[in-house]
């Protein structure tokens, strides 16, 4: 969600406000004990835990207070806000933020300045001990747990009424996230205490003894969360799998891919392109969560990122602009950093290439190649499997010669369009049937494939002529048939008169074949056509189709063709 600039403006605004006045009233009322040199120590701590964040389950968890606790106590107020501060801004560096993501900076500095400021002003208040070095009293380790709490506390409400003001989202306030922080607060309370003992006792090198045990700590759990994240991913890739197998269609397939590929990875781009003779096209482009098919800049082999790994078949990542700068050619989108190009392969050839970008930098990572993989490999399937299942739809519902619908399909679509005039959906149907004339004595002429070409020539011509009003069908030898739905009997007697003319004006080009010299002739034709409809008092499709053949033999082929004849007229 992306925050307003208004709002943005007020949180930098306070920040200023509030961030410099707090530090210098804080070392009005407590001047910090010791110098810089006896604050680097703590310093150092603060560094290491800002630098490796400890993420469990997604979260990233801050532990802050384990330098907090001691370095309140040993130097005071003003140097643990300084130190918190610092650390602040190193975490955020270190989450790499985006520059549209800056104001998190001042967001979290106050955050943290006012927990900070809060949490030590109740502690002094109810008698803590700060910046000193005598034994702890009794009093002072409850104090020292009741401080903890309420930096856990403050940090949850201002959490709570931030993330409202921002997004007008409302968090529970007990939720999982509370009862996570108060555990960890629980934990940390010792350890804060451990480290205090520590650097007080053994100096500077306990950096030692407490940085190295927390870093390897926070290094198990990143593996453990990239071996999570993997399972996650891979489970998800599963379930992706059986989605795509799902889709018959081949713009199904790729929609469904495009759409979920981005659910599955933080991207902001993603481009598919296939490998078309001897160039990459683009088929559909994801680009701010809409997808579409953009006509971009082709690729040839070896050219550009996507280019190379059509050459190479071998995936790549690029982390930052810079790594991919030298080799990018042809579009890329604005403001992308983090890239990641996969081939698509099947039977071991590259057929296309995945591209993937985000204007995160340092986005994917190498297990990430590993899942996209799969998913390439799975709509590679489905992209074969939906090919073959509108090849084969396509082969049983169409004529091979004229590409027009054939009977078969005709018929099933006759039928569903009276169901719909049954449930009112549809007012009136009208049929159109079509035989030519004398149509032996062409293939007698010309011979059998001159006779093929003329029907071919008809079928485009029918195709034309009809548009989306009505659907053309081959209906036996050469006869054609229409339909018109929701078209009247005058309309469809005067679409039927406008293809005669049109058939009978102009001639067709055709082949000679019934002699070696394939000479192209001028050939007239004429055509014979009956029209029938609904309000001819017909109940079902096949009196439909008769009353219109009826029309066509009775009405033009006995008055001597090239007419059109409807039923009514001629009863
Ligand atoms: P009319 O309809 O005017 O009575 O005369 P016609 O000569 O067109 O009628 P007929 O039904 O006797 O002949 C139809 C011819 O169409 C017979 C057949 O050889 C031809 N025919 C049918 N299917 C095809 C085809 O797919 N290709 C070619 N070239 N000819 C075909
Ligand atoms: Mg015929
Ligand atoms: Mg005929």
């Amino acid at each position: 969600m992306e925050l307003s600039a208004a709002k943005k403006r007020v949180i930098w605004l306070i920040w200023l406000v509030t961030i410099p006045v707090g530090f210098v009233v804080t070392f009005q009322w407590m001047p910090p004990s010791g110098s810089f040199v006896d604050w680097l120590p703590y310093l150092f701590m603060m560094c290491i835990i800002a630098f490796f964040p400890i993420v469990v389950n997604g979260t990233t968890i801050f532990f802050i207070q384990l330098i907090s606790l001691p370095t309140l106590l040993v130097h005071g107020l003003f140097v643990e806000m300084l130190l918190v501060q610092l650390a602040t801004i190193l975490l955020m560096f270190r989450l790499r933020i985006r520059p549209e993501e800056l104001y998190r900076l001042p967001l979290n500095s106050a955050m943290f300045f006012s927990i900070s400021l809060l949490s030590a002003v109740v502690y002094i208040s109810l008698g803590g001990q700060v910046g000193t070095e005598e034994r702890l009293t009794t009093l002072t380790y409850i104090l020292l747990l009741v401080y903890m709490f309420i930096y856990a506390i403050t940090n949850q409400v201002l959490l709570n009424i931030v993330v409202r003001w921002m997004h007008g989202v409302k968090r529970p306030f007990v939720g999982k996230d509370f009862v996570w922080e108060m555990v960890s607060t629980l934990l940390v309370y010792p350890l804060g205490l451990v480290v205090y003992f520590l650097l007080s006792e053994v100096g500077p090198w306990s950096i030692f003894l407490i940085g190295v045990p927390f870093i390897c700590v926070a290094l198990l759990l990143k593996m453990y969360n990239n071996t999570e994240n993997i399972n996650d991913y891979l489970q998800n890739a599963a379930e992706f799998g059986h989605e795509l197998a799902q889709s018959l269609k081949v713009t199904e397939v790729l929609d469904v891919f495009m759409q979920k590929i981005s659910t599955l990875l933080p991207i902001d781009f993603a481009y598919l392109l296939d490998v078309n003779d001897r160039e990459l096209t683009v088929s559909r482009v994801l680009e701010e969560g809409d997808i579409s098919s953009k006509d971009l800049q082709r690729l040839q082999r070896h050219e550009g990122i996507s280019g190379m790994v059509w050459a190479t078949g071998k995936s790549v990542i690029y982390g930052t602009k810079v790594e991919w700068e030298g080799v990018v050619k042809g579009y890329m989108p604005a403001g992308a950093e983090s890239v990641l190009s996969v081939p698509i392969l099947r039977s071991g050839e590259v057929k296309g290439v995945l591209f993937l970008a985000s204007r995160k930098k340092r986005l994917f990572h190498k297990y990430q190649v590993m899942v996209v993989d799969i998913l390439c490999s799975y709509l590679s399937v489905a992209l074969e499997n939906a090919r073959h299942y509108e090849k084969t739809k396509n082969e049983s519902e169409r004529c091979a010669l004229t590409k027009l619908y054939n009977y078969r399909y005709f018929e099933r679509y006759l039928t569903d369009e009276f169901q719909k005039l049954d449930e009112g959906e549809r007012k009136q149907l009208s049929l159109i049937l079509l035989d030519i004339d004398y149509f032996k004595s062409i293939n007698d002429t010309y011979g059998h494939q001159s006779g093929n070409e003329v029907l071919i020539e008809l079928a485009e011509r029918l195709r034309r002529m009809v548009g989306s009003r009505g659907t053309v069908a081959r209906y036996g030898g050469e006869e054609f048939i229409v339909l018109l739905p929701d078209i009247g009997k005058e309309q469809a007697h005067e679409m039927a008169e406008r293809i005669r003319q049109f058939v009978s004006a102009r001639p067709f080009y055709i082949r000679q074949s019934m002699n070696e010299s394939g000479k192209i002739v001028k050939v007239s034709i004429t055509v014979s056509i009956g029209v029938s409809c609904t309000t001819d008092g017909v109940d079902d499709s096949l009196s439909l189709i008769r009353y219109a053949d009826y029309a066509m033999y009775m009405g033009a082929k006995q008055k001597g063709r090239n007419r059109v004849a409807d039923y009514q007229a001629i009863l």
